[in-house]
């Protein structure tokens, strides 16, 4: 695949993510999906430590909302949402809410509840394959008495998966992504018997590195 075809939608965010050096090749293991395997993985990490791309790429999200004056206050998840959502809502003038995450469940603050309750919220996420943390912070948001009326990603890597490709009611993205993704049985790195790359991804899970507090 050429460089130039890894991503769809926006030239100079495209061009933008591609010379982040954040699209790594190798053999990669999806993490929302541990059935799905891929030649290519988007480090979040390396992505958004470059505050000038990450404010260019967020502000630009704005462009693709289908109704961007209607939006009280924009809602972001951990890990990288909020990297999204804090450039957008500075070129929206709205509020951003962030949702924290503890032992796999996201919940809000107290004092964020007043904030979303009866409001048309924008749910905001960098990167999705799945959706479904997206969907899990609007079942969140309504149930905070919030009126999710659009959810919005940086980079669409959904597009590349034969099953949520097809998924109606696909969130707006900046970037979809063409990086494919694959089931074990039909991927290239496991069929050639390669390691699954260890290198990048959570720190918490399987991947990377945990650092004890020693104080
Ligand atoms: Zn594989």
């Amino acid at each position: 695949m050429h460089y130039s075809q890894q991503f769809s939608g926006n030239d100079y965010a495209s061009s933008k993510v591609r010379n982040s050096g954040a699209v790594l090749t190798g053999h990669f293991g999806i993490e929302e999906d541990p059935e799905m395997h891929s030649e290519f993985y988007i480090d979040k990490a390396t992505l958004f430590s470059e505050p000038q791309t990450v404010f260019s790429l967020g502000r630009q999200l704005k462009d693709r909302l289908l109704n961007p004056d209607d939006i009280e206050v924009i809602v972001a998840p951990p890990p990288f949402g909020l990297f999204v959502a804090l450039p957008l809502g500075i070129e929206m003038s709205c509020r951003v809410v962030h949702i924290d995450e503890h032992q796999n469940k996201l919940f809000v603050r107290r004092g964020s509840r007043r904030l979303i309750d009866g409001r048309k919220v924008l749910a905001v996420d960098s990167i999705s394959i799945s959706g479904g943390k997206l969907q899990t912070v609007s079942k969140l948001i309504e149930t905070l008495g919030g009126e999710v009326v659009e959810r919005a990603v940086l980079i669409d890597r959904g597009a590349s998966h034969p099953a949520y490709a097809t998924m109606n009611n696909r969130p707006t993205s900046l970037l979809r992504a063409n990086l494919r993704i694959l089931p074990r049985s039909e991927c290239p790195g496991c069929i050639a018997g390669i390691k699954l790359s260890n290198e990048f991804g959570f720190a918490s899970k399987r991947h990377g590195m945990m650092v004890e507090d020693s104080l």
